[in-house]
């Protein structure tokens, strides 16, 4: 079913109480409003429980950042889609360009990323989007082509289903400049008739389909307001509360 959502992705910011603030600031302000709109949060690893604890009594819903592509076992410092399953974890961002360009992950790593997610009942938020130059050399549909079909086209149709996808071109992250409403719509068109090819219409329109670059109380509305823009993935714009509710209202 396509929903819409904002989620907002943490990265490696807040220590341990300033991050139970934020959660207890946002639950006041969810109190007070009523929306369609699923709001999730994606702490950092060590901060999930505590979230996942907050979510029982509250509205939102807890993702984390990354997971493992390996199942269990001698992997130290790896964090396994079975341990987030076992704490209530519902989402995680997977392929986001921070881990495509820091961390060396690639199209293999992250099928294996969104396998494990699958195998354990996570719901991917899967990552795609061109950087600067790809843009300029007028090649981020060949890009985002290739993400979206290399990450996820090997799902049959009821596991691709529970997937969620974000747009976020390279240029728009934590840069201040947003890609344009038309910029955004155009890809997320794009990306539907990719989905629509693979598994049929009916599922490329009920497929969620995130923008995320640079989001802001200011330019969410028309944004999100665009023909298959579903909701946003929001980074340092989610770590101030009001503004991120703020956002997550603008969705009409
Ligand atoms: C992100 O990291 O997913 C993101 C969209 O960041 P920002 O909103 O800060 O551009």
């Amino acid at each position: 079913m396509r929903k819409k959502i904002v989620a907002g992705n943490w990265k490696m910011n807040l220590g341990f109480e300033e991050a139970e603030q934020l959660i207890e600031d946002l639950i006041d302000l969810l109190e007070n409003i009523n929306m369609d709109t699923e709001v999730v949060i994606c702490p950092p690893f060590p901060y999930l429980e505590m979230a996942s604890d907050y979510a029982q009594e509250s509205t939102f819903k807890v993702g984390a950042q990354n997971l493992s592509a390996f199942g269990s076992g001698a992997y130290t410092g790896e964090v396994s889609g079975a341990m987030l399953q076992s704490m209530d974890i519902t989402y995680c961002i997977i392929g986001h360009s921070e881990r495509r360009k820091y961390f060396e992950e690639n199209d293999k790593m992250l099928t294996a990323k969104v396998n494990q997610a699958m195998a354990n009942q996570i719901i991917p938020i899967f990552c795609v989007g061109e950087s600067l130059p790809e843009r300029e050399a007028e090649k981020h549909f060949q890009v985002v082509r290739r993400q979206v079909r290399h990450g996820l086209f090997h799902l049959d149709t009821h596991e691709f289903e529970k997937v969620i996808i974000a747009y976020e071109p390279v240029w728009a992250i934590g840069t201040g400049i947003n890609a344009t409403p038309q910029q955004a719509a155009e890809m997320h068109a794009y990306i539907r008739t990719l989905i629509a090819e693979r598994y049929g219409q009916e599922v490329a329109d009920n497929t969620t389909i995130l923008y995320g670059g640079s989001c802001t109380s200011k330019n969410a509305p028309e944004l999100f307001a665009q023909p298959g823009v579903d909701g946003g993935l929001v980074g340092g714009a989610s770590l101030k509360a009001a503004e991120f509710i703020e956002i997550c209202k603008s969705i009409k």
